[in-house]
């Protein structure tokens, strides 16, 4: 009989990749996705800590599942991914019906832990090591490495994927959960992802985005030759029916001339940096321990806009963070009026447990002042947004047609293949752009003339004729404020996620 399995998942791009690879596995074994929790036989919950926001609404999910359980004892529940590593005991202890609880470096185990579960096994914890609890090669070889075949139904569309370059983070910045429960950075060897590229390609695949909490940090080395990330978009620029590479996301300080040199030259990858700054004082970014100053961070943009003049550069902002006086505030405000990003992603700081702000610094800024900040800077974002959009009016881009917009998303539109519907797609600098044309065009590139232009995305019609000029949609919720994006329920078109 088909074993159906419904999955949720809440967080960046790590975790929409991470349930792509349990569902692959899991299908090896004869599971298939049911329509909803209802009709599964299983339902898991991959899971972000993150932010706290993210941890209560799995708490939430898991207090609904609740009543499913208690009238099907069957049904395997299963907490997956960050909160799994950082709670562990804690999920089952507020929600005993809990079956598996599997961090992010054990994901592997998830076919055999749900079979032991449905054989009668019990519950099952499955987590990596303490980061403060072992030798660093010793916990690095408990996040086990999870590369299985891939699984186009899980992903936002066929002709896109993710592919990791490397896990974990050992940049320890002071209010980041992410080294602690997805353990040391390890890089993935160039040949295996080269060859994951290919094989995606191969299946359709026309636009790969690399992946890793500081992407830009990636090196392997091997037999004395050190392969870096421009090594790597060399390679991969070089594969042919991969028409589109982009790569998120990036440490400042690790932005390095080859790096941006490669962008510019290698025609397949995308003129879109996310390099987030995180904050616009000094003396804040001392507190947060990200390892540079804004003048450090100045310096990079301008080696960025030198050699990259048209390149979208985009950045997140944490506002409220611990002691930040308004005069810090205004710091990160002048930052975002004069930078000129494509847009940010904004978030009110959320003290973590097991990190270093949680331990020593007070979450002193009321929350009241962190949503009134939130809102300034947002605005601010807006205003930049605009003014870069504007000047697109008048040229002709080539876009990457991913599907409906939202707004005929919104609208369940079914126009069928040949009928014209709103459609949405992204520019090589990862502008959205909306245009109405016939469905059969998503998944192809075609060249849009720019019409109209609003703070987060442009419009316009083919340059073939085949579209009218379309009114501007409503700004998706993606380019607003950052839990709409963090937090993402699979299937469902792409989001471009913040760095942690
Ligand atoms: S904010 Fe980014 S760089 Fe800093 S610790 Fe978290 S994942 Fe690593």
């Amino acid at each position: 009989m088909t074993k159906r399995l419904w999955i949720e998942t809440v967080g960046c791009q790590m975790n929409v990749l991470d349930s792509e690879l349990v569902v692959a596995a899991l299908r090896r074994q004869g599971w298939e996705l049911a329509r909803d929790g209802s009709q599964a036989d299983a339902v898991f919950y991959n899971t972000c800590s993150v932010r706290q926001h993210a941890e209560d609404k799995i708490y939430s999910a898991l207090g609904r599942i609740r009543l499913e359980k208690a009238k099907r004892p069957e049904l395997v529940v299963g907490v997956l991914g960050c909160m799994a590593q950082k709670d562990q005991d804690l999920v089952r202890r507020r929600a005993p019906w809990v079956d598996l609880v599997v961090g992010p470096g054990q994901l592997h185990q998830v076919p055999a832990l749900v079979e032991a579960v449905r054989a009668g096994g019990g519950p099952r914890l499955e987590v990596s090591l303490d980061r403060k609890g072992a030798s660093r090669e010793a916990i690095a070889r408990s996040f086990e490495s999870y590369d299985p075949d891939r699984d186009p139904a899980m992903r936002p569309t066929p002709f896109q994927a993710f592919i990791r370059t490397q896990t974990g983070c050992d940049k320890f910045c002071a209010f980041c959960v992410v080294p602690h429960v997805r353990g040391p950075e390890q890089a993935r060897a160039p040949d295996t992802i080269v060859a994951e590229a290919r094989k995606l390609v191969a299946e359709g695949c026309r636009e790969v985005t690399l992946i890793g909490q500081t992407v830009n940090s990636y090196r392997w080395a091997d037999g004395g030759r050190t392969t870096r990330l421009s090594d790597l978009l060399l390679r991969l620029d070089a594969l042919d029916g991969l028409d589109r590479i982009k790569f998120v996301t990036n440490y400042p300080r690790d932005m390095t001339d080859d790096l941006i040199t490669a962008v510019r030259d290698l025609p397949k990858v995308c003129h879109y940096l996310h390099v987030p700054a995180q904050h616009g004082s000094d003396a804040v970014l001392t507190r947060m321990k990200r390892g540079y100053t804004i003048g450090d961070y100045m310096e990079m943009l301008g080696r960025i806009r030198e050699t990259l003049p048209e390149a979208a550069v985009t950045s997140d902002f944490i506002v409220g963070y611990c002691g930040e006086t308004d005069a810090e505030f205004q710091a990160t405000l002048d930052l975002v009026r004069t930078a000129g990003f494509k847009n940010s992603f904004i978030f009110k700081y959320s003290p973590r447990p097991g990190t270093k702000a949680h331990e020593r610094l007070a979450d002193d800024v009321p929350e009241e002042t962190k949503k009134e900040r939130n809102r300034v800077l947002l605005e601010a974002q807006e205003e930049a947004s605009l003014a870069g959009n504007l000047r697109f009016i008048g040229t002709r881009q080539r876009v990457l047609v991913e599907g409906l917009s939202a707004r005929d998303e919104r609208r369940e539109a079914d126009p069928g293949p040949e009928g014209t519907a709103q459609l949405a797609g992204r520019t090589m600098c990862d502008r959205i752009v909306v245009f109405d044309a016939p469905l059969r065009l998503v998944g192809r590139i075609v060249d849009v003339e720019i019409h109209a232009a609003g703070a987060w995305s442009l419009s316009g019609v083919v340059a073939d004729g085949l579209a009218e000029a379309v009114p501007l949609e409503d700004p998706p919720a993606a380019c607003g404020t950052a839990l709409d994006l963090h937090d993402i329920a699979l299937p469902r078109p792409a989001a471009r996620g913040p760095e942690v």
